[in-house]
């Protein structure tokens, strides 16, 4: 592709901020938390913000963020449409919620759900079926990295998903702008955040890993970091050429930092990168 010169260097794509509530919550903190959010968030127009909650919540969600700059979506997705499956939730359940997103293969999900690569594909799919927007995340544990095996793992996490798609659902997935999210485990929750230039480093390689399936829809798709994003961390990983925005699991929950991680998406856009 020809890019004009002026933006040769320059970040196309948009920042992504998307919060990841986990289990935490209720209607009284939940509707404190998304009024502050709205009122701090309304003014930043050069980036996309998301918060995916809990889904008994996802009703409070919609009534307060319609008609706001914020989406919502769900933390999960089952694979199957409908049927006797308690306690799962279906693809067309969040879309009937107003959810336009949906944050997949969470590492939670993997280790204490024991869900795999396989149902992470097969979740994948369901979403993009429905016209949910996937999240997929993937990344290494400690040991995985120790041991020099991150590409290995994350290769194998995103060869599942994208040897499951068929051109067709590869192009739905690409018209519902599909978002990866690399999360490295040990970084998740720890405190611990990855360097710039190890984000940097995996976020290049699932770009080249997109690239060997489509090498124009690989410049497109949104990578997101996320394991202990924080305010005073957002602007050294989002300003990494490959970083575009984060996932946010605790610092979401408080408004202060939320409004200021978004700050950092919303201003880097203006100065760096294309705003829509
Ligand atoms: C997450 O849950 O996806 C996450 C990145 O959590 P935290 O920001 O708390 O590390």
């Amino acid at each position: 592709m020809n890019w004009p010169t002026e933006l040769i260097g320059q970040k196309m794509r948009r920042n992504l901020v998307v919060g990841n509530w986990k289990m935490h919550g209720n209607m009284q903190s939940n509707q404190l938390l998304l009024n502050r959010l709205i009122k701090g968030l309304s003014g930043f127009k050069n980036a996309d913000y998301v918060v995916c909650v809990p889904s008994p919540y996802l009703f409070q969600a919609r009534l307060l963020l319609e008609n706001t700059n914020i989406a919502w979506g769900g933390q999960n997705v089952n694979q199957h449409e409908q049927g006797a499956f308690t306690g799962a939730v279906a693809a067309n359940m969040l879309t009937d919620l107003g959810c336009t997103y949906v944050i997949l293969g969470h590492s939670e999900r993997r280790n204490l759900f024991y869900e795999n690569n396989l149902t992470a594909a097969a979740r994948f799919d369901a979403a993009i079926k429905a016209g949910l927007t996937p999240i997929m995340c993937v990344g290494e544990t400690v040991a995985e990295r120790d041991a020099g095996l991150t590409e290995v793992i994350v290769a194998g996490q995103m060869d599942a998903v994208l040897a499951s798609l068929g051109d067709k659902e590869f192009a739905k997935a690409m018209e519902l702008n599909m978002v990866f999210a690399y999360e490295p485990v040990w970084a998740i929750g720890s405190g611990k955040t990855a360097s710039p230039e190890q984000a940097q480093s995996v976020h290049q390689f699932i770009r080249h890993r997109i690239a060997r399936r489509n090498a124009e829809a690989a410049s497109k798709v949104r990578i997101i970091y996320g394991g202990s994003v924080k305010a005073a961390n957002a602007e050294e990983l989002f300003t990494m050429p490959d970083v575009d925005g984060g996932l946010i699991g605790g610092a979401s929950l408080n408004a202060d930092e939320f409004e200021a991680i978004c700050q950092v998406a919303n201003s880097l856009q203006a100065s760096t990168c294309l705003a829509e």
